[in-house]
């Protein structure tokens, strides 16, 4: 069996182990006679399932009691419209806007009352974290319900070295594309969320890690749909109505991987070494270019550009006749993306990083 090299944005690779044990258990979970797929989520068996997932999970990020883990549906971009139905209940909030998906959330929220922008790196195309001194400052007020800030931007490459300080003010995060790539310090946010379709698990459950203060009864805005209440989707377990069985059963497993690895430090380490691969070749080449500027670099996604659309095309190409998979950059900003999550081992990245010494070797100027 031949697998790819798999560098895509999400849906992307997830731990062989994690797979090879679905397969096992398809057509008959641990001597249930049925495959987690037929399995009613009332049952005693699926409970212990997302009961072990939970848990796993608050052991691997260190979640305490005060705050309530949800696995619920519609991606992190329902979230987008969750959040402020939940949390704007003065009306007011801060938004960070440094990239595609913190411009979409901050616009869905506008929808719900007043979404102010409080920094933007958009004047420099979006190659680095804004200033985050207007943030802490306004921050001080104390008129916001929260600041929301998107960690890791997916699309860019870039993300924060360094969380802002609003003591005060809840700050809620979408950790997407960095979940469980490096440790979480959960107390220094009111509420993370993440599509598990990165580094957490399949596409189709989305984690919400919310502090229970945070969810008082009756809090959420009354156009809050019931699925959408976090106090309700708490209350009730994550299971007000069918959840994603099979996905939070893959989350779990990739939550126990990510355990029997060595925990998310272990994981921040590869994930270090796997970039610094990635952008000490980029920063030598005559080439290739990375496109976000150093001081705001991600380890889960390392962008990257040749000198001509042309060039980027034949290098994607070459990729894939190597089977190296998935570098297209995002449509919205073309040149290349390597996703480099948990899954993606040290070994894919001299996969590629091999191609790219050889491709430059061809063009060098
Ligand atoms: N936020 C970030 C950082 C993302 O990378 C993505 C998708 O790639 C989204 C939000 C949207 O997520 P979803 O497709 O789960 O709604």
């Amino acid at each position: 069996m031949a697998r790819v090299h798999n560098f895509s944005a999400g849906p992307a690779a997830l731990p062989e182990r994690v797979l090879q044990e679905a397969a096992a258990e398809l057509m008959d979970y641990q001597g249930c006679g049925m495959s987690v797929l037929e399995m009613s989520h009332r049952s005693a068996a699926y409970r212990e399932i997302i009961d072990d997932a939970e848990a796993t999970l608050r052991r691997i990020v260190g979640i305490p009691d005060s705050y309530r883990v949800l696995f619920l549906q519609g991606g992190a971009t329902l979230q987008f419209a969750a959040v402020p139905m939940n949390l704007m209940r003065t009306g007011r909030a801060g938004y960070v806007v440094s990239g595609v998906f913190s411009g979409k959330a901050q616009r869905e929220a506008e929808r719900y009352g007043r979404a102010e922008v409080l920094a933007t790196s958009e004047a420099e195309g979006f190659t680095r974290i804004p200033d985050l001194a207007p943030v802490e400052e306004r921050a001080q007020a104390d008129d916001l319900d929260y600041i929301h800030i998107c960690q890791n931007n997916t699309i860019y490459g870039t993300m924060y070295h360094e969380l802002p300080r609003c003591l005060d003010v809840p700050l809620v995060a979408d950790v997407s594309s960095c979940f469980l790539s490096m440790p979480l310090d959960i107390e220094r946010y009111g509420l993370v969320y993440a599509g598990a379709q990165k580094n957490a698990g399949p596409a189709g459950v989305t984690i919400v890690i919310v502090r229970e203060d945070l969810m008082g009864a009756g809090a959420a805005l009354p156009c809050c749909p019931t699925y959408l209440d976090y106090r309700t989707q708490a209350d009730a377990g994550s299971m007000l109505n069918t959840p994603n069985t099979f996905g939070i059963y893959l989350c779990g497993k990739v939550f126990r991987w990510v355990e029997d690895e060595g925990g998310l430090v272990a994981m921040e380490a590869r994930n270090r070494e796997k970039a610094a691969l990635l952008y000490g070749l980029l920063d030598r080449s005559t080439v290739f270019h990375a496109v976000a500027e150093p001081a705001s670099r991600s380890i889960a996604n390392v962008t990257f550009r040749c000198s001509t659309p042309e060039l980027d095309a034949e290098f994607v190409e070459g990729a894939r006749a190597r089977g190296i998979e998935g570098v297209r950059g995002h449509r919205a900003v073309g040149g290349m993306r390597a996703s480099i999550y948990n899954a993606v081992s040290l070994d894919d990245v001299r996969a590629l990083a091999a191609f790219m010494e050889e491709f430059e070797s061809r063009h060098r100027i």
